[in-house]
């Protein structure tokens, strides 16, 4: 099976700008920035979407949003703010099919998403 772009980034087999790391996540800059900060977290196990999640891998998910708090403080939008988006499915706008979290901050965004 050709693997995933997501896959191809967590092995540096495509290059990224990684902002953080450790044994469970990888974060880095989104390619095509839609606020000052927009950074991915995604997990290193391949999980295709949240309707992929159980009990067994969705544990790394709230290591995910332990890490969100550390990068927002690294990035300086702790204080003013910021957003963290799962796109799912088509409808949902999900392009990458490997579970991502966009955290976006650095201007007021705005509500609701279109
Ligand atoms: P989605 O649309 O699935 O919610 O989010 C996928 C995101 O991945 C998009 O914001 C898109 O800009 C980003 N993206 C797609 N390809 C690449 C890439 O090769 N490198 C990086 N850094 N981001 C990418
Ligand atoms: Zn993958």
């Amino acid at each position: 099976m050709e693997e995933c772009l997501f896959c191809k980034i967590i092995k540096g087999e495509i290059p990224s700008e990684k902002v953080y790391e450790d044994e469970l996540v990888l974060s880095f800059k989104d390619i095509k920035p839609e606020a000052p900060v927009h950074v991915l977290i995604i997990p290193k196990q391949h999980i295709s979407s949240i309707n992929d999640l159980n009990e067994d891998n969705a544990k790394v998910i709230s290591h995910v949003f332990s890490v969100a708090k550390i990068i927002a403080k690294k990035l300086n939008i702790a204080e003013t703010g910021y957003r963290i988006v799962s796109n799912c499915g088509e409808d949902g706008g999900q392009t990458v099919s490997h579970i991502h979290f966009h955290l976006l901050g650095g201007r007021t965004l705005r509500w609701p998403p279109g």
